[in-house]
C-alpha cells in the first residue's frame, strides 16, 4: 500500500486544496468524466476540501450505467434462452432491465455465469461444446483489449460456441456531445485516466481545441483528482485549452500500442446508443465483419422491444451531468443499493451508489 499510500497523504492533499481555493476568484465547474473518480471525490471529500466555488459535475464514466435498456433486456431475453450460457461482470447482474434483470432470469432457471475475465467465458465454452457461450461485453476503451484478446483467443481453439454481446464504448464521442451542448456549463474536463493508459492522449487533442476547454487527463486517488483540479484551473487562469498529462505515472501519450492493436484487430466503431444520451455516432465497438461469428447481435438476433426506464429514474440527467443524484425524487427511498430502480446505484462506478455511500446528508 505504500505506493498508493502516497496518493492518499492529508498533508499534501491539504496543500494543494490551498492551492485551489487560493485560485479560485470566481465560480468555476469542471467535469470528471470517470465514476472512479467520482467516488474518490465524494470518499475524500474533494468539493469540501476544495471549497464552494469549485462545482464538479459527474460526468457519463461509468459504463454499467451507460449501457442502454435495449441491450441490457437483449442479455436477459439470451439468459432465459435454452442451451444458452450467458457471462457478465458482477455489476451488470443487478441492473434492472424493463423485464427484471440477470439475477431474476437466473432465477427463473437461465443460466447465467458471473465472470471475472473474458477469458473466463471462452473457457466455459471450451469446456461445455454443446452450448452456446454469449459475453455480456460492457465498458470502455479500458476492458475493450481483453475482450479483443477473448476474441482472438477463441479464433485461435475455432470455438464455434463463443460469442459477445457487444455494449463497448469510446469516451470521446460522448465528451464531444457534453461539451457542444447549448447550455453546456463544463468549463474544465479530467479524462478518465485509465481509458487515456490504453488510448493514449491524441483523441483529445481536437475536443480542447474545437470546445475551448482544458482537458487534464487524471488519476483516481485523492492526490490524483486534486492535482488534476488544479492543473485545470491553471489552464482556465492563463486563458489555455490544452491538453495535459496529470497521470504520467500510468498514462504514456500514445498509450499502450499493443492493446490499441488488438482492439483494432477485432473491433470496428459503430454508432451506438447511450442511457441518457441517445445514439452516438462512432461511439461504439462490435466485431469486425472478420469475426462475425463472434458477434451474439449476429448470431442471436433479438426481437426489439419497447425498452421501459423506470418513470421515476433521472439516470439520464445524470449522466449528461445537469442533475445529481441526491435531487432525485426515488435516491435513499424507493432507490437505495439494496433495491436499485436504476444503474447509477448498483454500479461500483455509478455516481448515485457514490453519494448514497459517501455523502453525509445535509
Ligand atoms: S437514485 Fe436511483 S432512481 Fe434516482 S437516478 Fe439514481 S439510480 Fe435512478
Amino acid at each position: 500500500m505504500e505506493y498508493v499510500d502516497a496518493f492518499r497523504d492529508p498533508a499534501l492533499a491539504r496543500a494543494i486544496a490551498g492551492r485551489i481555493r487560493d485560485r479560485l476568484k470566481t465560480p468555476r465547474t469542471l467535469m470528471e468524466i470517470c465514476g472512479g473518480q467520482t467516488h474518490a471525490i465524494l470518499r475524500y471529500g474533494i468539493e469540501a476540501l476544495a471549497g464552494p466555488a469549485l462545482t464538479l459535475v459527474h460526468g457519463p464514466g461509468c459504463p454499467v450505467c451507460v449501457t442502454p435498456l435495449a441491450l441490457i433486456d437483449h442479455a436477459v431475453a439470451l439468459a432465459r434462452t435454452p442451451g444458452v450460457t450467458l457471462c457478465s461482470f458482477g455489476d451488470m447482474l443487478r441492473v434492472p432491465g424493463s423485464n427484471g434483470d440477470l439475477h431474476a432470469a437466473r432465477a427463473a432457471g437461465g443460466a447465467v455465469r458471473m465472470v471475472y475475465s473474458p477469458l473466463d467465458a471462452v473457457r466455459l465454452a471450451r469446456e461445455d461444446p454443446a452450448r452456446e457461450v454469449v459475453l455480456f461485453a460492457v465498458g470502455f476503451e479500458t476492458t475493450a483489449p481483453t475482450h479483443a484478446a477473448a476474441v482472438l483467443a477463441a479464433a485461435r481453439e475455432g470455438l464455434g460456441n463463443f460469442s459477445l454481446l457487444s455494449a463497448l464504448v469510446r469516451v470521446p464521442p460522448a465528451l464531444d456531445q457534453l461539451l457542444a451542448a447549448p447550455d453546456c456549463r463544463i468549463e474544465g474536463v479530467l479524462a478518465a485516466g485509465h481509458v487515456c493508459s490504453v488510448m493514449g492522449t491524441a483523441e483529445y487533442l481536437p475536443l480542447a481545441a474545437r470546445h475551448r476547454v482544458p482537458i487534464v487527463v487524471t488519476g483516481f486517488e485523492p492526490l490524483d483528482v486534486l492535482c488534476g483540479i488544479e492543473r485545470c484551473l491553471a489552464q482556465l487562469d492563463a486563458g489555455r485549452a490544452e491538453v495535459e498529462n496529470a497521470y504520467a505515472r500510468v498514462v504514456r501519450d500514445d498509450g499502450n500500442v499493443a492493446a490499441r492493436d488488438a482492439v483494432a484487430a477485432v473491433f470496428e466503431v459503430v454508432d451506438r446508443e447511450w442511457r441518457g444520451l441517445g445514439v452516438l455516432p462512432a461511439s461504439g465497438l462490435a466485431p469486425r465483419p472478420a469475426y462475425a461469428r463472434f458477434d451474439a447481435a449476429r448470431r442471436h438476433p433479438c426481437a426489439p422491444a419497447r425498452a421501459r426506464e423506470p418513470q421515476a429514474c433521472i439516470a439520464g440527467e445524470i449522466l449528461r451531468g445537469r442533475r445529481r443524484p441526491d435531487e432525485c425524487a426515488a435516491f435513499g427511498t424507493r432507490c437505495t443499493p439494496e433495491h436499485p430502480l436504476g444503474a447509477p446505484m448498483v454500479s461500483g462506478e455509478g455516481a448515485c451508489a457514490a453519494y448514497h455511500r459517501y455523502r453525509v446528508p445535509a
